[in-house]
């Protein structure tokens, strides 16, 4: 990603609509990861570095360890609030949507967001963006992360230095993103984060407030889950990991903890594809991982109500806990259809 992948035309209206905003609202999407609340914190300090206010709303709680980010807890959280987040996004005259790709990704805000008259910007890294209730979308997969390509429209739109308070987010989501710079990593990606470094910021302590802020009883259920429940599937090149509301309830869980998780089988040789089911009220979370060409996004889509990046994806179930292995099972199965079985086997035996 380099800012000329925007044309001139497409920063200038980015910046023309910052610029006639009055009351701008920044969102971004459920279960918000380190790429989303870095992105809605980097562009909220990027506004307040050019002169402007603005809200950020989410629709549910990020995890703790990304509190960091929003110090004076000015992030507004749908779900706790909704007839104040209503009235914030009614009354606004910008929404800017940062790092998602269709409106439903933000569940119960969706109904405010398209009842909304005020102009949309979307900036997303994910493919096949909803374009229609938006004004403006600057939207490339060619990124490692939202967050960077967050910096190089920044660029794009004449900043010249990052403030530091700018930079901390905008790496916070492309360390995250990246999975601390192991996947989707571009010769842009390591410029951008020496340009964030020689901006001056503290990247062992972000290091360490990202990855090394863990609870011991989630170092347990991640021995626990790769100990017993954890199935590799060697005839698909594939492992799973299942996290029960029970063993949630047995080591404590919160939101976050089971951040990384979906990445442990991949780290087994022959494993190229990954899933983590978690049980949830009424649903079942998926997130699923590959590690070649495999397109977790295309199974997400057809199998599990959801969709994604190529490589990194996750989506819903609602059936019963007790029946995900034998759906996964399956749905390997079909997606392997009409899949190169050449490719199949050569990965298994690497
Ligand atoms: P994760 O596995 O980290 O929850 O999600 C990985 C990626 O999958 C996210 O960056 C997002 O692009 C996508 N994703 C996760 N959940 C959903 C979902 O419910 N629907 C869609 N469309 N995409 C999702
Ligand atoms: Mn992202």
């Amino acid at each position: 990603m380099m800012k000329n992948n925007f044309s001139n035309e497409q920063i200038a209206g980015f910046s023309e609509l910052i610029s006639k905003g009055k009351e701008i609202v920044i969102i971004s999407h459920t279960n918000p990861d380190g790429d989303a609340i870095g992105s809605v914190t980097a562009m909220k300090r990027y506004l307040k570095f050019i002169g402007k206010s603005c809200s950020i709303i989410i629709p549910n709680h990020h995890p703790d360890y990304l509190s960091f980010l929003d110090p004076k807890k000015e992030i507004l959280v749908f779900c706790d609030d909704k007839e104040k987040c209503e009235k914030i996004i009614d009354e606004c005259d910008l929404i800017m949507a940062l790092d998602f790709n269709q409106l439903k990704r933000v569940d119960d805000m969706e109904g405010s967001l398209r009842g909304s008259a005020a102009r949309k910007v979307l900036i997303d890294h994910h493919p096949s963006p909803e374009l229609e209730p938006f004004d403006l979308v600057l939207s490339t997969t060619e990124t490692s992360s939202n967050c960077e390509l967050l910096y190089w429209i920044f660029l794009a739109a004449g900043v010249t230095r990052i403030p530091v308070d700018v930079a901390e987010p905008l790496y916070v989501g492309m360390m995250t993103d990246t999975n601390n710079f192991a996947n989707s990593v571009l010769a842009s990606t390591f410029r951008m984060a020496s340009d964030l470094i020689s901006a001056g910021i503290d990247k062992e302590k972000l290091q360490h407030l990202v990855f090394g802020g863990f609870s011991e009883s989630r170092m347990r259920l991640m021995g626990y889950l790769v100990s017993d429940k954890m199935t590799i599937l060697p005839g698909f090149g594939a492992g799973y990991i299942m996290l029960s509301k029970e063993d949630q309830e047995r080591f404590d869980f919160s939101e976050g903890d089971s951040e990384g998780f979906v990445n442990i089988p991949l780290s087994i040789k022959g494993v190229n594809i990954s899933a983590l089911f978690t049980e949830s009220n009424g649903v079942v979370r998926v997130s699923l991982r590959s590690a070649n060409d495999f397109s977790v996004n295309r199974m997400a889509r057809e199998f599990f109500n959801g969709g994604g990046h190529e490589r990194a994806s996750g989506g819903k179930l609602y059936i019963p806990f007790e029946r995900v292995p034998e759906y996964f099972r399956k749905s390997l199965e079909k997606s392997f259809e009409g899949y190169d079985k050449s490719r199949r086997l050569k990965d298994i035996s690497d």
